[in-house]
């Protein structure tokens, strides 16, 4: 009998008797019964055997297998199957003593249709309930397959992962960890959950931020920043992380995802080298063809036909492009294998501003704009930092600022103290720059060309430059900009910065 598909079982009716089987059938049949009748209780456990039989009215005294034998043998066999025993008025003894055996009712000879209706739908009645109880069970014992399922497949995925995976409850204890993290952190395959994250990971930047995030700190922030740190000398790990959070948007701790950059790091430094050997080969040569150049063509210009004027001009112009290329990619080489930002002094943030300012106030003038430095009537406090890596950063931006803005523009530079360091903001009145390209600005080679500004002359590498020096001094830059209205590119310096690490800029 398959219960769980809730498919209705038959009613046997087993008696020797021909006007009990076919009175019996008439009633059953009426109840909406599926019937099978058979005459002698072989007959009978033949029948179960090969029907899916739900109810057996069975009738006790039979010539050869009698209904106690045949009870024992559905007992034994078949045991959900309800019997309701059938018997004369001179048997009760034995009724009972079926019921004993594990008979579920009986019902004694001659019976009314209406007694006969009133045994069987109790019968069926259980019946149906049993299937329903198994019905359930099955269901809920197939949920929890599926889930067992699931949560292995799930587990085996995390388990094959390339990248390493760990994560944290909210107090920043280890609940899970894939084979890929324990290799890349040189932890035995077998080591469990279940310490906190410094006992896994040494690096002091890589747990606080972990820390961080498992204790919500970063629940309102899209944007974490990935993280780098070396595990050895030459092994480096980059680490994104996120907060796990609940139904209620709680922090439940943090998942992190470790991939391995060695390969990626070395590509870099090959090419970094590479172009800083390149561009050093062609430096020298590059700046002595301009100057010869253009001495020789000081003299040639003033006799040249005016079209031929245009074409030297130009190539004179290009060269100083490839010059100025050529220095700002030695720059960035510089930044990247930290041979940038290591003296650091005190450095009066004032005086350092107002030198840039006045250097560049005569480009700005020569544009008909207006370059002003804002400073607070009090003496901000003095900085540590190296002072040529801040004369980059402010340098760029502000020529930047000139070279974005249009004639009879207006650019102010404004600095102030902020709790735990400097800001410094450069603003202008120029061409802006769209939303969709705030990002790309600070990638190298990267050149915003509209119809204003696709005539002025760059590297791309200016912003990279400022955003690898800042990198490595520990502070910040932010820029907001409106499409004709102007940009203002902000930079927090923290007091006292520390000497400049090798960044990948
Ligand atoms: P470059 O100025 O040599 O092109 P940068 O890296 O300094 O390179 O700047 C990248 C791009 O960002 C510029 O080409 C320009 O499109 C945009 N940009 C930078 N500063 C400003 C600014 N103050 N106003 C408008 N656009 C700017």
């Amino acid at each position: 009998m398959d219960t769980a598909n809730g498919e209705i079982p038959s009613v046997l009716v087993v008696d020797d008797e021909e006007g009990i089987r076919e009175g019996s059938e008439r009633i059953l049949k009426r109840m909406g019964c599926r019937v099978l009748t058979a005459s002698n209780g072989e007959l009978g456990t033949d029948m179960i055997s090969r029907e899916p039989v739900g109810l057996v009215l069975l009738d006790l005294k039979m010539p050869g297998m009698d209904g106690m034998e045949v009870l024992q043998w559905i007992r034994d066999h078949h045991p959900q199957i309800l019997v309701i025993v059938i018997t004369g008025f001179a048997t009760v003894e034995t009724a009972i003593e079926a019921m004993k055996q594990g008979a579920y009712d009986f019902i004694s000879k001659p019976f009314e249709p209406d007694q006969l209706r009133i045994v069987v739908a109790r019968a069926l009645e259980k019946l149906r309930l049993t299937r329903e109880a198994e019905k359930l069970a099955w269901e809920r014992a197939m949920t929890l397959a599926d889930l067992g399922r699931e949560k292995s497949r799930t587990r085996t995925i995390i388990e094959s992962l390339p990248n390493g995976v760990v994560v944290t409850n909210a107090e920043g204890q280890v609940v899970l960890t894939n084979p890929a993290f324990l290799a890349e952190l040189n932890h035995p395959p077998e080591r469990p959950a279940g310490g906190m994250i410094h006992e896994y990971v040494t690096d002091e930047g890589f747990c606080k931020l972990v820390m961080d995030i498992s204790q919500g700190c970063h629940i309102d922030f899209e944007d974490i920043q990935p993280y780098e740190f070396s595990i050895s000398e030459n092994r480096y790990l980059m680490a994104h992380a996120k907060p796990v959070l609940g139904e209620r948007n709680e922090c439940l701790g943090a998942v992190v995802n470790l991939t391995n950059v060695t390969t990626w790091k070395v590509l870099e430094r090959l090419k970094s080298e590479f172009v800083a050997q390149v561009t050093h080969e062609l430096r020298s040569p590059l700046a002595t063809i301009h100057e010869q150049l253009a001495l020789v063509l000081k003299d040639v210009m003033e006799q040249a036909p005016q079209k031929d004027r245009h074409l030297i001009s130009r190539a004179q112009e290009k060269t100083r492009g490839l010059i100025s290329t050529i220095g700002d990619l030695l720059d960035l080489s510089r930044i990247e294998s930290g041979n940038v930002g290591k003296e650091m002094k005190p450095v009066r943030i004032e005086t350092l501003l107002n030198a840039i300012v006045d250097f560049l106030g005569t480009r700005a003038q020569t544009k008909g704009q207006t370059l002003t430095l804002e400073t607070p009537p009090d003496r901000l406090p003095e900085l540590t930092a190296d002072p040529k890596a801040l004369e980059s950063i402010f340098g760029n931006l502000i020529a930047n600022a000139i070279n974005y803005t249009p004639e009879g523009g207006r650019i102010e530079v404004r600095v102030e103290a902020t709790g735990s360091g400097i800001r410094v903001s450069v603003k202008d009145s120029g061409f802006g720059i769209e939303a969709k390209y705030l990002d790309k600005i600070f990638e190298s080679f990267y050149r915003v060309k509209t119809e204003k500004t696709r005539f002025i002359t760059g590297t791309g590498l200016g912003l990279p430059i400022v955003k690898g020096l800042l990198d490595s001094l520990g502070g910040k830059i932010f820029v907001e900009s409106e499409p004709n209205q102007g940009s203002t590119f902000t930079v927090l310096l923290p007091l006292k910065q520390t000497a400049c690490e090798p960044v990948t800029v």
